[in-house]
This record gives C-alpha cells, structure tokens and sequence, in this order.
C-alpha cells in the first residue's frame, strides 16, 4: 500500500509548498476548453490543499508537444478555468522550471496556486530525465501525485519525480483522485463480490487482450460486445459481411474461447446494415444470418437483453467499451441498455465500475453516469489496472 495524502494531517500543511501532478490535459479549441471533465476531476485534491493553507504548486502536461514549447499546448486557458472553479485566482508561470518558477513560488501566501506551463515542453519530461526531476524535487519536499491518466508511464514530471523528492528525504504521497481509482480498479477487483462480471467491447480485441486474459480466471461471466464479437464470430466459423475484423487475431479468440469455456458469451444477435452512418436502414438478425453485405453496429435486442440480466444479476461488474458504434442514435441501443442495466445494479448495491474514456461517454449519453460507482478518468491507466499491471506513477509513491 502507498501512502496517500488523506493520511497526511492537515496541520503539517498549512504554509508549506506543496508539488503537485495532476492530469489537466483538455481538448482546447481556439483558446476553449471544450471539455473540463479532468479538471473537475482534479479540483478535489487541489481545493483540499488550499483550503489547508499550503502553497500549491501544479504541475501537468497537455497534448504531444514533443519537447518544445507549442501555444496550441499552452496550459494558460486552464489557468483561468481552475480560478474560476477553485473561486480564486490561481496565478501561472509561462515556464515549468527555471528562475520565473521559484521567483513565482516565493510569492505564494498561504492557499494561493500557481500552474506551471505544459511539462512536456520540456524534452526532459516523456524522456525521465533525472536532471529535470530533481530540478522539480529541489522545489519541495512533499509530492502528491494526481494524475492518474498518466500514471502507466514512467515521466519527469510523475514518477521521475516521486523517486527524486524521496531520495532528498521528502515524501511522495497519491492525491484523492489517483487514491480513489486505485480502491476501485485495484483494490476492490482483488476479491469481488460474486458474481462478477466483465463486459467488454470496443473496436479492437488486440488492445484489450491483456484485460481479457487477467480477468478471465477472475470472472464468472465475460460478456463480449462491440466490433470485438466480430472477431470471435469469424473464429467461430460464422459470415461477418463488411464488419470490423482483426483477421490477425482470429487465432487468439479462438484460444481464448476454449480456454474460457462458458463463462464468455457472445452476441446471439445484431444490429446490421449496409453502412455505419446515421439514419441508415438497419436490420436484426441472428448471429448466424449476418450477409456478405452486412456491416453490424451493434448487439441485438436478444442480447441485450441476456446481457442486461447478467448485469442485473451481479454484485460486481466491470464495463469497459461500447457494444456498438454508440456515436451514432441507430447504432447505441445496445450500449444504452447496458448503462441503464449498470446503473440499475448500483442502485441494488451492486459494485459498478466503468474503466475507459468511451464507455464512461456512453454512461454520460445514457443520462446515467452519477448513479455509477465510479466512472474511470483514465483510459490507458484504467486498462492497465484491469490488467493487472503496476503503475510506474504508483509504485514509485512512498511506501504507507
Ligand atoms: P473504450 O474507450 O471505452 O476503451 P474503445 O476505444 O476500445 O472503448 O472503443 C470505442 C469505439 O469502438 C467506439 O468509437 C465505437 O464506435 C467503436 N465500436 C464499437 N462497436 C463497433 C462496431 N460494431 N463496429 C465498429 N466500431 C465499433
Ligand atoms: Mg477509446
């Protein structure tokens, strides 16, 4: 277990600067956010900081700058948007390191930001150089690292880091966010609550293969959905028309159908049509009706209906990717019914846990995402967790 900063007492703050990694990386168009959801997600630890006095120093990256400074990257739009969250003005340094920075933290009163710019305009940052992060760990003895999003790679700015303020003896501690994506994506999957259940979808099967093989010995039910059946169809011998298919994986869903064995279910129906636009005709048929000319969207009423039940029926269920192309009305049925159904469990008490920026999209589509235990900020971290993985941004944290 790491230690997290809710173990830290809030006396021992108050004055203190504090460093902290959050994962403010937004879509910005033309200088505006069009998406704050991962700055919400962030303002618990950084409010929990201020409120307690410390001087807060944020550091975060945005977007693929590749090591230089780029101003579509910039972080400074996201500083006006966290004074106006955090209801006080939260200043920012138009560099990440250097003179400007330590000028800025000398004055900082108490509960005061400051943001620093984009990390990864620094090469230092992606490539972990040990320089940078003991450059960032002269700044202060205690880190806290928030950014779970980026928390599967191993940078300057996360576990570089983490590593450089313990070996000056300081402390690097889990922010709120990054404390409670853990309890749900690792802690609580340790030893469900049965039944467990996994529903699976998504374009591809090659980028979830490692979630399917740890999960597999773990559920009682893996239910698959999304273009992800398609693949397993053709293992199975069946016709899938124009529909997305990793034939290179056709193999691998074959072997992983024996060894589950009755425990991964399949589509018995779906959503067919000549193409996957919006307002198209579509057809339902069975999954051993789909024609040379058919491109299937979604799972069927059938199987939404068998999978729904299954999610009913469960104490702990993981959901990670759509049943179909849920960007498109005729094509989201089958992801609909299967947040309704989540949700639906979670009133029962049922532990609900969504890991994955598409699937926690269609629970927001569906009009059901706060009845869900927790909804996953964090794609590829999400799904490393589900695979069992460690994460560099966790393991490099000091030991509770
Ligand atoms: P997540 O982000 O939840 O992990 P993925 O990124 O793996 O999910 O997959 C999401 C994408 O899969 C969506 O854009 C969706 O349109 C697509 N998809 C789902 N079902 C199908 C299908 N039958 N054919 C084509 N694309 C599909
Ligand atoms: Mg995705």
């Amino acid at each position: 277990m790491k230690k997290n900063l809710s173990d830290i007492d809030r006396s021992r703050l108050r004055g203190r600067v504090v460093l902290v990694r959050t994962d403010l990386n937004v879509p910005v168009e033309d200088g505006r956010i069009t998406d704050d959801q991962r700055i919400r997600a962030s303002m618990l630890t950084l409010r929990l900081l201020s409120d307690a006095g410390a001087r807060v120093v944020v550091l975060s990256h945005m977007g693929r700058p590749k090591g230089q400074p780029r101003p579509e990257f910039s972080l400074a739009p996201v500083a006006d948007h966290l004074s106006r969250l955090l209801g006080r003005t939260v200043a920012f340094a138009s560099s990440a390191v250097g003179s400007e920075v330590r000028a800025a933290i000398e004055n900082l009163e108490e509960g005061d930001v400051l943001l620093l710019e984009n990390t990864r305009f620094l090469p230092g940052d992606t490539s972990n150089d040990p320089e940078l992060a003991s450059a960032w760990a002269e700044l202060s003895d205690l880190f806290v690292n928030d950014a779970f999003g980026a928390a599967h790679r191993a940078h300057a700015s996360t576990s570089g880091l983490a590593e450089a303020v313990i070996a000056r003896g300081g402390e690097a501690v889990a922010g709120l966010l990054l404390e409670r994506e853990l309890r749900y994506l690792a802690d609580a999957l340790q030893d469900p609550d049965r039944p467990f259940v996994a529903v699976l979808g998504g374009a591809k099967i090659s980028g979830k293969i490692d979630v399917i093989s740890a999960l597999l010995p773990k559920v009682d039910g893996l239910l698959i959905g999304g273009a992800m059946a398609n693949t397993f169809f053709r293992a199975m011998g069946l016709e899938t028309g124009n529909s997305l298919v990793e034939e290179d994986r056709i193999d691998m869903a074959r072997d992983l159908m024996g060894e589950a064995g009755e425990r991964l279910l399949l589509p018995v129906d779906c959503v067919v049509a000549d193409e996957i636009e919006s307002g198209v005709e579509t057809r339902v048929v069975a999954r051993e009706s789909v024609g040379p000319g058919d491109r299937i969207g979604d799972i069927g009423p059938e199987t939404r209906r068998l999978y729904a039940q299954r999610v009913r029926d469960a104490r702990t269920v993981v959901w990670n990717g759509p049943m179909g192309v849920f960007e498109i009305d005729v094509f989201a049925e089958g992801t609909i019914e299967i947040a309704r159904a989540l949700a639906d469990a979670c009133d029962a008490d049922t532990l609900g846990i969504i890991g994955g920026g598409d699937s926690g999209a269609a629970a927001e589509k569906a009009g059901v995402a706060d009845r869900i235990s927790h909804i996953s900020t964090g794609g590829g971290a999400s799904l490393e967790l589900l695979a069992g993985a460690s994460l560099p941004g966790v393991t490099s944290l000091t030991d509770a």
